[in-house]
C-alpha cells in the first residue's frame, strides 16, 4: 500500500497525517506488528489490527550456501511460494527479489522457465520480500550498503505496474529510503515496456539480458525475442532516457560452444558501440533440464578481454551455486533445506 491506499484504509475520519505515520511505521521503521506503532493512538492501532494484517511473506525454507548466500523460499498468502536471495559481500548486501511466481519468458538456459508462469506478484509481495529479508538479517540501508536487484523469478517488465509501485515505496525517503542507484531491474527485452519504464519519473536502473550476439541465436535461446527483435531493442536502448549518473547494463550468459566465441564478443562490442553501456558476463550456471554447458574459463577471459577494450565489462561471480540460488537456478524446490 502506498500513501493513498493507506489513507483509504484508515477511512475519512482520520486526519491526513495519520496515513503518513502509518506509512513511515511500515516502510521506514519496519514495524513487525500493527499494534506496536507507537505514533498512532492505541484505539487506532487496535482497529487497524482487527481489520488488517501486515501480509508479510512467511519463510517456508531457508537454504544456506557455503559462500554465505541465503536462499529464502517464501510462502505467499495463497500458499504459492517464490524465492528471494540474499548475497552478503563484505560491507555490501544485495537482495535479489522476484517479480512473478515462475516466468513466462521461456529462455532455454534458465531453470525458472521450466515452471512456466503461475502468477504475477503484487506490489506488496515485492516490497514484502525486501522487508522480510532485511528484518531477518538485521540489514540496514543507511550508508548505501544495501542493493536490490529484480533478477529473481519472473520477467519484471511483464508486471511493470506493480514493479514501479514497489520501486516508489523502496526509493521514497519517507518510505524504505533506498538510493535510486541501489536498485536495478533486469528484463529479457520487452521493448514497449522499456519505453514505458523510461517515462517513469521514479524508476530503478535498467539491465537488459542480451545473451546472444545475433538475431538468429537470440531467437533460439530466448523465444520471446521472436516478437521483440534485436534491432528494435537496440533502438529502444538508444532512445532510453538515462539519468546523468546512469549506464545501461547488458547481461550476457555464456554458453559453452554456443555464444562464447571471440567473434560473438566482437559482435557484442559492435552492437553496443553507440550506447553508454557496461556488460556483465555470466558463465552458465548448470542445472537439471538445461541442455547447455558452462564455458571454459579461458573462453570467459578472452570474451571479457575483447569487450573490455570497448566498454566496462565484468564477470559476475556465481553466488549460492550449491543451494540453487545462482542466476537461472531459481526453481523453488531444488537443494537441501537448512531451516
Ligand atoms: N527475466 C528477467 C529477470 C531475470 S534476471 C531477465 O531475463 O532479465 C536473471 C539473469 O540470469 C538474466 O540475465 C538471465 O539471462 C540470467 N540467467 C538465466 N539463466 C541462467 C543460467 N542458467 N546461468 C547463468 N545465468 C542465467
Amino acid at each position: 500500500m502506498d500513501l493513498t491506499d493507506l489513507r483509504e484504509a484508515l477511512g475519512p475520519d482520520q486526519p491526513g497525517y495519520r496515513a503518513r505515520q502509518l506509512y513511515q511505521a511500515l516502510y521506514k521503521s519496519q514495524i513487525t506488528d500493527l499494534v506496536s506503532i507507537s505514533t498512532l493512538p492505541t484505539r487506532t492501532r487496535e482497529e487497524l489490527a482487527q481489520r488488517h494484517a501486515l501480509g508479510m511473506p512467511e519463510v517456508a525454507h531457508l537454504y544456506e550456501s557455503t559462500d554465505g548466500t541465503r536462499r529464502y523460499l517464501l510462502k505467499l498468502e495463497d500458499d504459492r511460494t517464490v524465492e528471494t536471495v540474499l548475497m552478503p559481500e563484505g560491507e555490501r548486501d544485495t537482495i535479489c527479489i522476484s517479480s512473478q511466481v515462475g516466468c513466462p519468458v521461456d529462455c532455454k538456459f534458465c531453470m525458472t522457465a521450466l515452471m512456466g508462469l503461475e502468477r504475477s506478484l503484487t506490489a506488496g509481495e515485492i516490497v514484502g520480500q525486501v522487508l522480510l529479508v532485511a528484518q531477518e538479517n538485521h540489514l540496514r540501508q543507511e550508508g548505501g550498503r544495501l542493493n536490490i536487484v529484480m533478477m529473481g523469478q519472473g520477467e519484471p517488465l511483464l508486471n511493470l505496474e506493480n514493479v514501479v509501485k514497489a520501486t516508489r515505496i523502496l526509493l521514497d525517503p519517507a518510505g524504505f529510503g533506498l538510493s535510486p542507484r541501489r536498485i536495478t531491474v533486469s528484463t529479457a527485452g520487452i521493448i514497449p515496456k522499456i519505453e514505458e519504464l523510461g517515462r517513469e519519473p521514479v524508476r530503478p536502473k535498467l539491465a537488459i539480458s542480451l545473451n546472444a550476439s545475433t538475431e538468429e541465436s537470440r531467437q533460439e535461446l530466448m523465444p520471446i525475442t521472436r516478437k521483440y527483435h534485436l534491432k528494435d531493442l537496440m533502438e529502444a536502448c538508444k532512445a532510453y532516457p538515462l539519468r546523468p549518473w546512469e549506464k545501461l547494463t547488458f547481461e550476457y550468459v555464456l554458453l559453452h560452444g554456443v555464444n562464447d566465441s571471440d567473434a560473438d564478443a566482437r559482435r557484442v562490442v559492435k552492437l553496443l558501440a553507440n550506447l553508454n553501456a557496461k556488460v556483465n558476463l555470466i558463465a552458465l550456471n548448470p542445472g537439471p533440464g538445461i541442455p547447455y554447458e558452462t564455458p571454459l574459463p579461458e573462453r570467459v577471459a578472452s570474451f571479457q578481454a575483447i569487450v573490455r577494450h570497448a566498454m566496462p565489462c565484468f564477470v559476475r561471480k556465481p553466488r549460492g551455486l550449491d543451494i540453487y540460488a545462482a542466476c537461472g537456478q531459481l526453481k523453488r524446490n531444488a537443494g537441501n533445506p537448512v531451516a
